[in-house]
This record gives C-alpha cells, sequence and structure tokens, in this order.
C-alpha cells in the first residue's frame, strides 16, 4: 500500500505544477523540496500566454499578477540593439502579442521567485497536497507495485516514502532521472557564462530613454551569436545580466564593471547582488519516464535561456502529465497514454532546442559575420531593417503541437514539434483557440479538467456515442454545446483533451474509437 498516489521530487515551478494539476483532481501528493525557501536568483521570467492559460486553470491567474514586480501600466517588451545597449542599432525583440488572439489571456513577467511563492501558496490550499519543504531525496527505486524514495530532512531525519508513480522535477542535474537510469544526449556549445544581479538605479536613469522595455539583447561581432544579455528583475533599481566570458574565469578573475560596460556602452555605478556561472549548453533526456518514474522540466530538458523557453516548457510537460498520471490513478488510462506523455513532449523540446534556440544563435552568428556598419553601412542598414519586423516569423511559428502523437488523429506522416501555424480552426493535435461562447466567456477558459466534446449542431448520434463510450471507459466527458450553426471551429464536433489540446475535429466519426485512442487504448 502506498502512502501516496505520486511522490514529486523538487518543488521549483514544475514539480508544484505537477502537485496543483494532481491536487486539484484530488489526487494525494507529496512534494519534497531541498529548499525551505524558493532561490533568490530571478531566472525564468517570461510567462507565454499559454503558461497563462494554466495559470488560470490552477485558479491563481490573479494571484501571479499581482506579485509582478514590474508595474502593470510599465511594459514588459524587450529590444535587440547592436554593438552596446546605448549603441545606434536596436530594434524590437519578439513581438508575442502578435500571437494573443490564439490564447484567452496575456502574457506575463516576474521573477521565478515570486512564481513559486504564488505556486507554493496554491499547494498550500489543496488538501491532497503535501509538501516537505527543507527535505531532500538521496535515493530511488521502482518496486512491483510504486516506487520508494529516500528522503532526509535538514536535521538529519531520514525517512522513506512510497507511492504509486515519482515524478522527477528536480531541475537539470536530476537524481531521479540518475536513478531511473536515464541517460541524457548533450550539446555543448563551449562557453562559459556569467550571471550577475545587481542594483543599479544609474542604469534605470539610463534606460528611461526605452519606455516599456523590460529586458535588453545586445548582438557583437566579437560573441559570434551568443548574447549579453540584460533584464529588469524590477522597475527602478534591480537588474540580472547574462554574458559569455572566457573559459578558466573565476569569481576572483571576473571583471564584472568590464563586463557591464561592455555591453551597456558606459560605465554605471552598481552593486554586485550575486554572481554566479554556467555553461551554455543544450540537454535532452533519452527518455521522458522509465517504467513508473517520470522526469519533467528541466530533469527532462534545459537549455539557454534565450526566447525564454525553459520554464515555459517545463510547465506544459507538468499539465500534459498530470492529467495522463490522473487517469492511470483512475483506471480509465489504456496501455500507451502515460507513454504518451514523452512521445508528445520530448519531439516539442527537441524542436525548440533546434529550430528555434540553436537557430536563433546561427542566424545572429551568420548576420554578424555577413554585415558590418563601419565596412557597409548601408547594407547593414536594409540587412538590420529586415531583422526589426519583431520576429514575425518565430512568433508565429513556435506553435507546439502533437500532430504526430499516438493517441491523436494527426494527419499521416505528421511528427509532434514546436514549429507549426496558429489557427483558428481545430486540428487534432493542437491547442485550443479562444472562440467566444455566447455568454462571452472564451470557449476554452469555460472548460472542466477533463475530455470535453464541443458540440456545434453535430448529429445527436455521434454526441449521444461519445457519451456511452466515455462512461463505458470511466472517463470524465463533458459535452458543451455551442450555437448550432456555423461552428467557429471549422467542424460540427471537436473533442478537447483536459490540457486544452484538440484530440479529434469532424463531422462523424467513430465515437469508441476516438475516444479509446485519446485515452491510450
Ligand atoms: C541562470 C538561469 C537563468 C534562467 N533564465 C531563464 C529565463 O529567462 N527564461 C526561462 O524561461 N527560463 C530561464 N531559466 C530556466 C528556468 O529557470 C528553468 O527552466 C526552470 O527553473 C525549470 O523549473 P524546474 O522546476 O524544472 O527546475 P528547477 O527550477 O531547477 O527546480 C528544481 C527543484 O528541485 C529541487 N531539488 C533538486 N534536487 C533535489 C533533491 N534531490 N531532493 C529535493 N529537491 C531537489 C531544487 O532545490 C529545485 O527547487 C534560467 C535558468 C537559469 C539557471
Amino acid at each position: 500500500m502506498s502512502d501516496h498516489d505520486v511522490v514529486i521530487v523538487g518543488g521549483g515551478p514544475v514539480g508544484l505544477a505537477v502537485a496543483i494539476g494532481l491536487g486539484l483532481r484530488s489526487r494525494r501528493c507529496l512534494v519534497v523540496e531541498r529548499r525551505e525557501t524558493p532561490s533568490p536568483i530571478p531566472r525564468g521570467q517570461n510567462l507565454t500566454q499559454r503558461t497563462m492559460e494554466h495559470f488560470h486553470f490552477w485558479g491563481i491567474e490573479q494571484a501571479l499578477r499581482a506579485a509582478r514586480t514590474i508595474p502593470p501600466d510599465y511594459g514588459i517588451g524587450g529590444m535587440t540593439a547592436y554593438g552596446t545597449l546605448l549603441g545606434e542599432h536596436r530594434y524590437d525583440w519578439m513581438k508575442r502579442e502578435l500571437v494573443r488572439p490564439f490564447y484567452f489571456t496575456d502574457n506575463e513577467r516576474l521573477p521565478q521567485y515570486a512564481t513559486e511563492a504564488v505556486l507554493r501558496a496554491r499547494a498550500a490550499e489543496l488538501p491532497g497536497v503535501e509538501t516537505l519543504y527543507g527535505w531532500t531525496a538521496t535515493d530511488l527505486r521502482e518496486q512491483a507495485d510504486g516506487v520508494a524514495v529516500d528522503i532526509r530532512s535538514q536535521s538529519g531525519e531520514v525517512r522513506t516514502v512510497r507511492a504509486a508513480f515519482a515524478v522527477g522535477a528536480d531541475g537539470s542535474r536530476s537524481l531521479v532521472r540518475e536513478k531511473a537510469g536515464i541517460g541524457e544526449t548533450r550539446s555543448d556549445h563551449d562557453r562559459l557564462m556569467a550571471l550577475l544581479v545587481f542594483r543599479s538605479p544609474e542604469l534605470h536613469g539610463l534606460l528611461r530613454r526605452f519606455p516599456g522595455k523590460s529586458f535588453f539583447c545586445v548582438l557583437h561581432p566579437e560573441l559570434k551569436g551568443y548574447w549579453r544579455f540584460l533584464g529588469r528583475v524590477d522597475l527602478g533599481s534591480t537588474f540580472f545580466f547574462h554574458a559569455p566570458i572566457p573559459m578558466g574565469t573565476t569569481r576572483e578573475t571576473l571583471d564584472s564593471a568590464g563586463l557591464l560596460s561592455a555591453a551597456i556602452g558606459a560605465d554605471v555605478a552598481f552593486e554586485l547582488q550575486h554572481v554566479g556561472f554556467w555553461d551554455l549548453r543544450i540537454a535532452m533526456a533519452d527518455a521522458y519516464h522509465a517504467g513508473r518514474i517520470f522526469i519533467a522540466g528541466d530533469a527532462a530538458h534545459s537549455h539557454p535561456p534565450y526566447g525564454g523557453y525553459g520554464i515555459n516548457t517545463g510547465f506544459e510537460d507538468a499539465v500534459n502529465l498530470a492529467w495522463k498520471l490522473d487517469a492511470a490513478l483512475a483506471g480509465w488510462a489504456g496501455p500507451g497514454l502515460l507513454a504518451s506523455y514523452g512521445a508528445e513532449r520530448r519531439p516539442v523540446f527537441a524542436s525548440t532546442a533546434r529550430d528555434f534556440i540553436e537557430a536563433a544563435i546561427t542566424s545572429d552568428r551568420d548576420f554578424l559575420a555577413a554585415y558590418d556598419p563601419v565596412r557597409d553601412p548601408a547594407a547593414f542598414a536594409a540587412a538590420w531593417a529586415a531583422r526589426a519586423s519583431g520576429a514575425v516569423g518565430e512568433v508565429h511559428a513556435f506553435e507546439p503541437h502533437y500532430e504526430g502523437s499516438p493517441i491523436v488523429f494527426g494527419p499521416p506522416g505528421a511528427e509532434c514539434s514546436a514549429k507549426g501555424a496558429h489557427r483558428h480552426e481545430a486540428r487534432a493535435g493542437h491547442h485550443l483557440s479562444p472562440h467566444r461562447l455566447p455568454d462571452g466567456r472564451s470557449v476554452p477558459q469555460s472548460l472542466e479538467p477533463r475530455f470535453t466534446l464541443l458540440s456545434f449542431g453535430a448529429d445527436p448520434a455521434l454526441v449521444a456515442g461519445f457519451r456511452a463510450e466515455a462512461h463505458g471507459l470511466g472517463a470524465p466527458l463533458a459535452v458543451v454545446e455551442g450555437p448550432r450553426e456555423g461552428s467557429p471551429y471549422g467542424a460540427s464536433a471537436v473533442l478537447v483533451r483536459p490540457d486544452q489540446f484538440v484530440a479529434w475535429a469532424g463531422e462523424a466519426g467513430d465515437p469508441a474509437a476516438i475516444l479509446r485512442r485519446a485515452a491510450g487504448w
């Protein structure tokens, strides 16, 4: 007999998100987190519109927005500059607002410790979620009917906890990944990076000339496509800064002032609060689960913070995994449902790394090698202007989808990928667009955490077939009736998964075959 349904090792953003997803479904889970309080390093700050949809479903969208450290009337946009921040060439960074019509809520930006505080507070409200802060997992092993995890408190108390499943959300040096025997594939860029967190009211004064901008990326030919990257942690004084530094640099030899003035293009007075180092690399686990042990977030994949994908990818892992673990615990998951977690999420990360992060480094490197404002000002100006569109192509193309998933009715030969295209019609394997219901709410916003059949005048026999099959399987299904005429989704029947992705859309079909496949049978 297990003490818990799921034990989650790591109570960072992703572990807490898994716990909340399970707790909202009345599952009993235990979070083991070695830190008493969240790390004070700002880290993952950019939260996409999709991530904010998750916060809506977790019941903490307003709490998260209230925790913002930059006032709501000040923008959270970014800027790319050439040479130095105060130099003469600059343009707006990725304009994520371009895809806002495809999600039902706005993006957000706040330091990761503030996000984690909101998640911790929500987890504390859910009766099924138990948290052990200040405890470290030291070993785990799969047993016949579950997983046993050895944990140790800061005072040296030792326990073994048991659960039907374990989730490792324990970051890039994951103990769970290692103990589960899951390897990882790395692509090293042989770059050592410095991370500075500092206070500088003087820099804030200099940045007044860029109203509404909260983060700044500096391209320099010497850096071959790697960025000097500066961002606000609050409005007025605190900043973080990442920059490539020579291999072998140590805390003693790091020239923080020189690095900062090279990026800014001016000397500013600053007070250092934190100095860290990290290796610029992309790492992906070779599998996302082994038996009853799953990994999510940075434990499964890590990459440099270019493009702000990291924490958002981790949250989508958590959402994908939580409904599938719940289904397995409830007994309606088919044998393929849990394996579909990795089948869907792994290729999405591989594509994020390849098609967005590494592609951006290569594109910046090629641009810097080809154009020089001193050597050929006209050619540089033309090429710079061409890049100044706010990365329209990249923003539109970042549309993680599961077209190739074994539990989705996607087109033949399709693959799961981060690269897609935003559309308002319902397509199998894609996120559901927020068309409005007659009462004004968007359709996805009104969904419960279960399968939903959207019917826009669909054949009553088809709807009845879905109801009967769901009842037979024991899978929770809601039916939402929209207006009978003119489905905004391009199909009169749309089966939506508990994570707001479309499993199937059409006019006619075999409800048993559709629902069984969506449940992993
Ligand atoms: C310097 C830096 C800057 C970044 N900037 C950005 C950014 O701008 N945008 C972005 O999207 N992402 C950024 N990231 C990435 C982002 O922070 C991560 O993607 C995110 O933290 C992943 O969340 P996680 O919960 O998977 O892992 P983590 O945040 O690493 O959390 C793992 C948790 O597990 C705990 N833990 C580990 N081992 C054990 C154990 N054995 N027992 C118990 N607990 C354990 C840790 O204490 C930690 O709280 C940055 C990362 C770094 C390091």
